[in-house]
């Protein structure tokens, strides 16, 4: 049977200098939203750092600036014509930089859309062109490109506004800088990369399914 929710109403107890106000800024013109419960998918800094002022927020922003932000793999779309390499939906390039090739995008019929996602170790192994990376691998696609969209770590962390890689693995403590699930905020939840338990789509999964599972079933509305 589903029970109710053990929140009256999101709430900063009785902090008079609290932005939260049982509520969030909304877009376009930031007015509130009353809720009983939030799940916040964006990165715990800009949420504790820009949108919600609670005082026992600061420790989490704390630990979390402690760790260094992952950054994403450059990522390089191609268009391909001709005859294209068949190769299966991934395939890794071992190596610095190492390169991982996905061909599975969707394309017009006798063209191939390739993914390739760009990952150097060192300073400097990401220096040149990819296709001439891909090229000095034995994988020659320069004649076959009729578009290409070539998108950086820096400009994929600006386009979510935070890293989908999360935070940097930085040995056991980087368990603990994490956003936890449940926020210091009553009502409030964290899910996503920089939260627990970590970035990818498994983990992601996995945090959302924590909140649904601490928020519990929502109250059945009799018709
Ligand atoms: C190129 C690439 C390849 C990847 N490949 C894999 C893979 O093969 N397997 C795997 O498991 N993982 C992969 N990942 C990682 C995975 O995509 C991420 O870990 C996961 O998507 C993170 O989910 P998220 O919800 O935290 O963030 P996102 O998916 O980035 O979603 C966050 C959303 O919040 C929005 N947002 C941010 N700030 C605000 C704000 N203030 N107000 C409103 N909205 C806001 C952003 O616009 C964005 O839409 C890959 C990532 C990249 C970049």
């Amino acid at each position: 049977m589903a029970s109710k929710p053990p929140f009256s109403r999101a709430n900063t107890s009785g902090n008079s200098n609290c932005q939260w106000n049982g509520g969030i800024p909304c877009s376009p013109d930031r007015s509130r939203l009353a809720a009983d419960v939030v799940v916040s998918a964006i990165d715990p800094r800009t949420l504790f750092g820009r949108l919600v002022a609670h005082p026992s927020t600061r420790q989490v922003l704390a630990r979390m600036d402690r760790s260094p932000t992952a950054l994403p793999p450059e990522v390089t779309h191609l268009g391909l014509a001709g005859e294209v390499p068949v190769l299966p939906v991934e395939t890794v390039l071992h190596g610095d930089p190492l390169v991982v090739v996905r061909t599975n995008g969707t394309a017009p019929p006798g063209q191939a859309a390739w993914t390739i996602l760009r990952r150097a170790r060192r300073a400097g192994a990401s220096a040149g062109d990819i296709l001439d990376v891909l090229g000095s691998r034995g994988l020659d696609l320069r004649a076959h490109v009729v578009t290409r969209i070539d998108r950086s770590a820096s400009q994929i962390v600006d386009e979510t506004a935070g890293s989908p890689y999360g935070l940097a693995w930085s040995g056991t403590n980087t368990l603990y800088a994490r956003a936890g699930t449940a926020s210091p905020v009553e009502g409030l939840f964290c899910v996503g990369a920089a939260a627990h338990p970590g970035a990818g789509l498994p983990f992601v999964g996995l945090g959302a399914a924590l909140a649904a599972q601490l928020i519990g079933p929502a109250e059945r509305v009799r018709g």
